[in-house]
């Protein structure tokens, strides 16, 4: 393959500690309140993605860590579903502002743990704070259908009520931001959480619990770290959990409903992408190239609705590519310590790295080419080149599964009807795009195209009052917006006979 970004170097950092030993969060359960010791020694290795270095180690949970954390959450339930919205409000914007004041110590954690650019940390932290807000509001302004008269004699009352004790299992690409996605609603829905990070990446997770640790009551909101067969299957099999929430991938998702078949819980899962970007031939190629240049390498492509699959008209392939390269060949690439201006950083993990690398050797071996990168970079960390992969025949393996680094495949179609079918091909409905300056187009194309967001003339534009969730094998239930508070509770129809 031809690897022109090989001769780019990884730029390295400073000798400073990122996080000094005293700013790391207690390395322990939280429960009931406190940070509480695991019920055996068992612990899971913490490692920095930029240098491959140990930072620390958290404990690897069991089952009866869960059922601990799950009977403090239930014995709390009680009385925080009783609490108003205006009070439950109250506590989420305080939880807000705690984030706000300790926005550094949590982006350059979020940064040490997953290798991201302080940058990536720093939106993440501030969208976190966000979604705090928004949902301090949006929570007090849930409703339910209005009372009304529908058989004779009866008056029907639609009471909206928390779900109850809600599970939480949270991946590896946003820590933070993915856990404030859902503690968020949950809360201000009036539910108790037990959460689960990502075992890869607890730290801003128990950092959050550390921060918050006095503004909620005791067992409204609960850490369980470890593993995803142990401490996860247990938030999908207890008995006395309601609903389980998950974002990850389609077979964790997969994992998680079928495990909570046997309790009939409720199943919230956001799970994986591979979003279609499709560039008709009137677009306007420069605003594409830049969109994507964010949209498609954003967290080095670990992002469930980057822009990772281009499809252009036969006629503009060539202007587009030159296009794209010409951006992607500007990338500054290092660790996080290296300076603000990194944009791109290493891969979570080796396991991670050598999966994506995998996919560029076989997309090599099948013949498709790289118009930049292709190559994992010099070690240590795990660092693959910003990569753009052309001449990709229709159902290359490139193009069809979920690659999750930083790498664009181009593929070409000559006309809609073949490039809607072509971009519904895949088992995900996560997110798409679609780029055209033809009014008519731009609302046509999107309402054929089986995706849970469509942008267009746009890609990875987020807002807390929009909806965000997916479709087929993305999952379902939704995130953010009115929607989530709706997902995170119940109704219930009280009908009243007042016949004389
Ligand atoms: P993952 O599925 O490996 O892990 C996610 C979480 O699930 C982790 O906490 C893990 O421990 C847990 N888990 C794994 N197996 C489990 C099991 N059998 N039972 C219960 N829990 C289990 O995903 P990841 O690698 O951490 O994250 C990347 C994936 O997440 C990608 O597929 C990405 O697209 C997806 N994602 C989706 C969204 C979205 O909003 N749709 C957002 C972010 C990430």
């Amino acid at each position: 393959m031809n690897a022109l970004l090989s001769t780019v170097a990884v730029r390295r950092g400073n000798e400073a500690e990122l996080v000094r030993q005293d700013e790391l969060p207690p390395l322990q359960h939280f429960i009931d309140g406190t940070f509480a010791e695991a019920a055996d020694g068992a612990r899971t290795p913490i490692v920095n993605p930029a240098d491959g270095r140990l930072i620390c180690d958290v404990p690897e949970g069991t089952p009866a860590d869960v059922d601990v954390a799950v009977a403090a959450a239930r014995r709390a339930q009680g009385a925080w579903s009783q609490t108003t919205p205006a009070e439950r409000s109250a506590l989420l914007l305080s939880i807000a502002d705690k984030l706000e004041e300790h926005e550094d110590v949590l982006a350059r954690l979020e940064s040490l743990n997953t290798g991201k650019p302080l940058s990536t940390s720093n939106d993440d932290v501030a969208g976190s704070v966000d979604t705090f807000r928004f949902m301090a509001g949006a929570g007090r302004a849930l409703t339910s259908l209005a009372a009304g008269d529908y058989a004779a004699g009866h008056t029907s009352v639609i009471l909206r009520e928390p779900a109850g004790v809600v599970g939480v299992i949270t991946p590896w690409n946003y820590p933070l931001l993915m856990a404030a996605w859902k503690i968020a609603p949950i809360l201000a829905a009036g539910n108790s959480v037990v959460l689960k990070p990502s075992e890869q990446t607890p730290l801003t997770t128990l950092k959050f619990a550390e921060i918050i640790a006095d503004v909620l009551p005791a067992g409204v909101f609960n850490v369980v770290t470890g593993l995803g067969p142990s401490v996860g299957e247990r938030l999908a099999t207890h008995p006395d959990i309601d609903l389980v929430a998950l974002t990850g991938s389609v077979n964790s998702g997969k994992a998680v409903a079928s495990a909570a078949g046997d309790t009939v819980k409720r199943v919230h899962l956001e799970l994986g992408g591979k979003a279609p970007v499709v560039v008709f031939a009137d677009a306007d190629l420069s605003a594409v190239a830049e969109s994507l240049r964010a949209a498609a390498f954003y967290n080095s492509g670990q992002e469930c609705g980057a822009a990772c699959r281009v499809l252009v008209h036969e006629s503009v392939a060539e202007q587009l590519t030159e296009l794209l390269v010409e951006q992607v060949s500007s990338f500054v690439i290092g660790e996080p310590t290296a300076g603000e201006d990194i944009e791109i950083g290493p891969l979570v993990s080796e396991a991670h790295f050598r999966r994506v690398a995998g996919y560029l050797e076989r997309a090599q071996k099948e013949g498709i080419t790289a118009a930049i990168g292709g190559a994992p970079l010099d070690g240590p960390g795990f660092f693959i080149a910003p990569t753009i992969l052309t001449n990709v025949p229709a159902g290359a393996e490139a193009s069809q599964n979920e690659i999750f680094g930083p790498v664009v495949t181009i593929e070409t179609f000559s006309d809609e009807d073949e490039v809607v079918s072509r971009s519904n091909e895949t088992p995900y409905g996560l997110a798409a795009s679609v780029w055209t300056r033809d009014a008519a187009r731009s609302i046509d194309v999107p309402r054929k195209l089986d995706f849970g967001t469509v942008w267009v003339n746009s890609h990875l534009v987020l807002a807390n009052e929009v909806p965000w969730g997916g479709f087929k094998g993305s999952g379902y239930g939704r995130d953010l917006s009115i929607y989530a508070l709706e997902d995170f509770s119940r109704t219930k129809h009280v009908m009243i006979n007042h016949a004389r």
